[in-house]
């Protein structure tokens, strides 16, 4: 019977509590989720300890994170009726399950990971710190623990997945075939640019929107962002390809993108306008998390109830699996 239990997809998605999140986020993951979570059953992991893999140093701001990013999701529309939302160090078993697993992931598998070896690379990491290296063992035992059947995640993501799956695998090899190989679900959408027209928009690179902007912190940044180099007077052609706010055009006003584009390489709108454009529909579309966040704040304390209650749920799943895998395993002795 337990083994049958599991009939219906169940997916496994959240951040790292490393601060509020962004427009990036939106696109990239948020939409894509509040779509998700009414079709399937849902676990949102605010991840505080994979936050400290990077920002082991700044406890407090992952602390703030944790409500804030929560807010987030609910300000997007992520109904917490519907979806489980949990806080990651608050389930022992997955540090547990961590272990278990990290005694048969050969450190060599780990450090060829591609997206390890660019994170290192963006963080200037000489040597790797055990947990960051590790990260994607805790991410299996995070996928695991509850059993997730499919993963949404960015391209970036799929080589973790992939090790999931290899440690799912041999786990199930070695003792016994409890543990669920999970499919990635990889998202389409290009990483959005961030205002300084440089980088992937990134809450470590000060050049987000982040989703509790005001209409008129939208409007500054707007104003600020880079735009194409060459472009001097109004009327000059411009090269919208490289421009970070036609990529928000594309991005956020599909329609009219197009006529943007020709307007741009006409030298018929200047910036000035198309900034104007793309800011108003960044802030129609952040209105209504306004008002769903507002109702949210009113209640200071629904919040903290919303993440108990979920992490409860989680915890009384992690323990089932738990006890199957420590059957498995035989570390059970009394
Ligand atoms: P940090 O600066 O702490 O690395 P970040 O803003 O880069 O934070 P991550 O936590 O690295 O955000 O991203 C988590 C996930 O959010 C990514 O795997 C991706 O799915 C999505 N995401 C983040 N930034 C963007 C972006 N600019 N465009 C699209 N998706 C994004
Ligand atoms: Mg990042």
């Amino acid at each position: 019977m337990t083994e049958k239990k599991q009939v219906k997809n169940r997916i496994l998605t959240g951040d790292r509590t490393t601060g509020k999140l962004h427009l990036g986020h939106y696109v990239g993951s948020l939409k894509k989720r509040v779509e998700m979570h009414y079709k399937y059953e849902t676990f949102i992991l605010l991840a505080d300890v994979q936050a400290l893999t990077t920002h082991f140093d700044k406890p407090q701001q992952i602390q703030k994170s944790v409500r804030q990013i929560t807010e987030d999701y609910l300000a997007v529309g992520i109904d917490p009726e519907k979806a489980t939302i949990f806080v990651q160090s608050h389930i022992p078993e997955i540090a547990e399950l961590t272990i278990y697993f990290s005694m048969f992931v050969t450190v060599n598998s780990l450090r060829h990971n591609p997206t390890i070896k660019s994170e290192a690379a963006e963080h200037s990491y000489k040597d790797l710190y055990y947990g960051f290296l590790g990260y994607p063992v805790s991410q299996a035992a995070d996928i695991s623990f509850c059993k997730a059947t499919l993963v949404p995640v960015g391209g970036d993501q799929v080589p973790h997945i992939e090790q999931t799956r290899k440690i799912v695998r041999r786990f199930n090899e070695l003792y016994k075939p409890i543990l669920i190989e999970p499919e990635a679900v990889v998202g389409k959408t290009p990483r959005l640019k961030g205002l300084d027209g440089k980088n992937k928009m990134s809450k470590s690179m000060a050049n987000a929107i982040y989703l509790d902007s005001s209409r008129s912190e939208i409007f500054q940044k707007v104003q600020k962002a880079v735009t194409d180099p060459s472009r001097i007077r109004k009327d000059d052609p411009g090269h919208p390809q490289i421009c970070p706010i036609f990529s928000y055009h594309k991005a956020f006003s599909e329609k009219t993108s197009n006529d943007i584009l020709e307007s741009c390489q006409s030298g018929k709108i200047g910036c000035v306008e198309c900034k104007q454009l793309i800011a108003n529909q960044i802030d129609f579309i952040l209105e209504p998390m306004r008002e769903r966040r507002q109702v949210y704040r009113s209640k200071p304390k629904l919040i903290d109830e919303i993440v108990l209650s979920g992490t409860q749920k989680a915890q009384s799943i992690a323990k089932e699996t738990m006890k199957e895998v420590r059957d498995a395993m035989g570390i059970n002795y009394f």
